[in-house]
């Protein structure tokens, strides 16, 4: 019987693992963490799954074809079109597959695609969501929290949903689970027949983000622990390297105090960059995109952006009283008092002055965006154009994208360039079969954020990280089960 290790429990070490006990090898999974689940179990967990099986559902007609025009639409010449074609075509029935062999099921969310009026673009439902389900304790307690998300109730949701399902399923196949064990090398395994690589990405190593993005992210949203040991151990291997330079990014905020593992949290800035009332300005106070643009490129946009503060600080979320009123902002509640982190003036002239301004620029910004909202047109970044904006916007008012900012007190938010993880790592073949030289090393996969991604910088849409991970880490595991036979 073949033996494969698998290292890291994200969804794409459990899928790889449940993937190679379904074809029949015997596996355990490594995990660094006390708790299973990586990033992925504080994720939405929603996976992208173009011409899925509930499209016809919803009344949309989707095909291969089309999915693969709109991926030539978005992805650049970075992409991988070999992988894109195997995952296009696959998707329908890893998702049904994981309908089949574990207790999750799907739903399909009315979620546009990133950039719907492309061609091949779709106005919803191939974003496929976890039914949060009711699972048992003695599997939901081997699963990582979520940070202040509210008490499941014995009812796991989102990413909590994705792995309990996983990890349910691969425990019942007979995988094997040691946690609290960090592994940066072959040299410390023996007697495998397959070692798969699945430890997510190196966001949170400071000296690897400096290598190859030519500085560090400040604000990743996942996990702390994800230090690119997948990394080092494919450089041991003299694996080739693909996609370095290229992150999931996204722009995001930080209440200081609120902690993961003893570090900072940062909070993903999705929605609260949509909704009517509120506009982003950078350090000399004015406007420099299209607020609602996907978290992708905006936090593309603002790693560009010089920093304003140690830390990380290059934009300021500005909006109004009325708006405070209105939204809560991740976890800032509307009927929580202001807190000091979240800078505010009665004025915007006061506004100016706390964020070193010049005098007049952040008026005159906020006065030609309120007639762009009083016309209901962007007429400088054409925010609320697309299905998208309006989409992640407040589709309960009068125009789910533009609204006036003119009822002080003022506030700004401080914006952060940060990521959802990195895609960059060891180069693979369609089976997750890492690369040296362009030939398989023996009996080594990479999947997940371990190994470079074919989306190149691009990142279709919602789920556009998970559902690419668990069909090629499906297959990997498959080959992985396989593998020396
Ligand atoms: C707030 C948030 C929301 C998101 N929502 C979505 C979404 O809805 N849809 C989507 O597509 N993407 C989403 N993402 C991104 C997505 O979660 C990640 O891209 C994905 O989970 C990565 O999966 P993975 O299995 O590669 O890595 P992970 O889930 O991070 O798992 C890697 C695991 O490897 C372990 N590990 C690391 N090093 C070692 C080592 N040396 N030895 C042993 N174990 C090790 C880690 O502890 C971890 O458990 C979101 C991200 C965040 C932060």
């Amino acid at each position: 019987m073949q033996e494969v290790v698998v290292l890291g429990s994200g969804v794409a070490g459990l899928t790889a693992a449940l993937s190679a006990a379904e074809n029949g090898a015997s596996v355990q999974v490594i995990e660094q963490a006390d708790a299973l689940g990586g990033t992925t179990a504080i994720s939405g967990g929603v996976a992208w799954m173009p011409n899925n099986h509930l499209m016809d559902e919803h009344g949309l007609d989707d095909s291969n074809d089309q999915a693969l025009r709109y991926l030539r639409e978005v992805v650049g010449g970075e992409g991988d079109f070999q992988l894109l074609e195997i995952f296009v075509k696959e998707a329908r029935e890893a998702a049904l597959w994981i309908e089949e062999l574990t207790p999750l099921q799907w739903e399909a969310l009315p979620y546009p695609d990133y950039f719907p009026e492309r061609d091949g673009g779709q106005l919803g439902y191939r974003s496929l969501e976890p039914l949060g389900w009711p699972v048992p304790e003695d599997i939901a307690r081997q699963i990582r929290a979520a940070p202040n998300r509210a008490q499941e109730q014995g009812v796991l949701t989102m990413g909590r949903a994705l792995i309990a399902g996983l990890l349910s399923a691969a425990i019942q196949r007979g995988v094997r689970f040691e946690t609290g064990r960090r592994v940066t090398s072959l040299k410390e395994l023996s007697d495998f027949s397959a070692v798969v690589l699945a430890m997510g990405g190196f966001e949170r190593d400071s000296d690897l983000c400096s290598e190859y993005f030519g500085q560090v992210v400040p604000g990743p949203t996942g996990i702390p622990g994800l230090q690119g040991d997948g990394l080092t151990i494919a450089r041991e291997v003299g694996a080739d390297m693909g996609n370095m330079s290229e992150a999931w990014w996204c722009p995001s905020t930080a209440r200081p105090g609120e902690l993961i593992e003893g570090q900072q949290m940062f909070r993903l800035l999705l929605h609260e960059r949509a909704r009517p009332g509120c506009l982003m300005v950078d350090g000399r106070g004015e406007r420099f995109m299209n607020e609602s643009l996907n978290y992708n490129d905006a936090g593309r946009t603002l790693l560009g952006l010089p920093r304003l503060r140690p830390d990380g600080t290059v934009a300021w979320l500005i909006f109004d009283s009325e708006h405070r009123a209105r939204y809560h902002f991740g976890t800032l509640r509307i009927d929580e008092p202001d807190p000091d982190w979240l800078v505010s003036s009665t004025s915007l002239e006061e506004l100016e002055i706390q964020l070193d301004i010049s005098p007049g620029q952040l008026t005159s910004t906020v006065e030609e965006f309120n007639v762009f909202a009083f016309q209901g047109v962007d007429e400088r970044f054409h925010r609320g154009q697309s299905a998208y904006d309006r989409f992640i916007g407040d589709p309960t008012s009068s125009h789910p994208s533009l609204g006036k900012v003119c009822t002080g007190p003022f506030y700004a938010m401080p914006v952060i360039p940060g990521c959802l993880g990195t895609k960059g790592g060891p180069s693979t073949d369609q089976d997750g079969r890492v690369l040296s030289k362009g030939a398989p090393v023996p009996n080594l996969y990479a999947v997940g954020n371990a190994a470079a991604n074919p989306l190149g910088n691009a990142y279709p849409g919602a789920g556009g990280t998970i559902g690419p991970h668990i069909v090629f880490s499906r297959r990997a595991g498959r080959s992985a089960a396989r593998s020396g036979c």
